[in-house]
């Protein structure tokens, strides 16, 4: 199935995170460059920027052993994660590359592997499909306080 969207890596994980923020990013309302939040992060993947490969409309930090590595501050929000690097993997299948992926966490150095077996693609593809229905509707999802608002950069957005 052809879909009008074609995710990046933040549309999966705002799916996971926050949809009202996916919709947002979608719609280009973006307040990122307020954030420090933001400006840690980016910060932090310069250093890994010489080995980023881009691929369509994705950029992976980089490949350890012939495998997609990511690198994460903390395991805040796992599920993102792990749906934003099966993403990857699906991306380099659909290039003819079948490998799998490695989260590393730098709070505890701890690693988790990712693999894109049959289900979890079935799983993205509707995520996908998911992404693109509500990135189509007209209004953005109810306001609803998540855990993920504290530190979102479009708390002031949405709150005052
Ligand atoms: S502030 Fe909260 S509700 Fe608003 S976009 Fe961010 S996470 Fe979503």
């Amino acid at each position: 199935m052809a879909f009008r969207i074609k995710p990046t890596a933040t549309h999966i994980n705002y799916y996971f995170t926050c949809k009202r923020k996916l919709w947002l990013f979608n719609k280009n309302i973006n307040c990122e460059h307020d954030s420090d939040l933001v400006k840690v992060g980016k910060f932090y993947h310069k250093k890994y920027e010489k080995d980023s490969i881009n691929i369509d409309n994705i950029k992976i930090d980089k490949l350890r052993n012939g495998k997609v590595f990511e690198l994460k501050k903390k395991k805040t929000a796992p599920e993102a994660a792990k749906f934003q690097v099966l993403y990857y993997l699906y991306v380099l299948k659909n290039h003819g590359i079948i490998t799998s992926g490695i989260i590393k966490y730098k709070e505890n150095n701890r690693l988790q592997k990712v693999e894109l077996t049959k289900d979890k693609q079935k799983e993205l593809k509707e995520v996908i499909k998911k992404i693109n229905l509500l990135c189509g509707k007209k209004k953005p999802p109810g306001l609803k306080r998540n855990r993920f608002c504290k530190r979102c950069s479009y708390f002031d957005f949405c709150f005052s």
